[in-house]
């Protein structure tokens, strides 16, 4: 998902200013808690809370449902570092 340059995202929850970077993120699934590294999140600037980007959604929901399907209790997965783009 392409950021357009010189539009600020906001935060929904405070209005904040996103930024988009790389975050820790837990998740917790049907009793299956997976923490995923290496997220490629908006994150704000005022209160901290990350949200994914699209890509990194599609990333994550697979990871959740191959981690519950397997019924792992606690997986700590890291995501391959993509370079930002330009
Ligand atoms: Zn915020």
């Amino acid at each position: 998902m392409a950021i357009e340059p010189g539009r600020d995202k906001l935060c929904p929850l405070c209005g904040g200013r996103l930024q988009e970077k790389t975050a820790t993120l837990p998740f917790v699934v049907k009793g299956t808690v997976v923490i995923v590294k290496g997220a490629l999140a908006e994150v704000c600037e005022d209160c901290g809370e990350a949200f994914l980007t699209g890509k990194a959604t599609d990333e994550v929901v697979a990871l959740l449902q191959d981690a519950v399907s397997r019924g792992v209790e606690l997986t700590v997965v890291t995501l391959p570092q993509v370079p930002s783009p330009v």
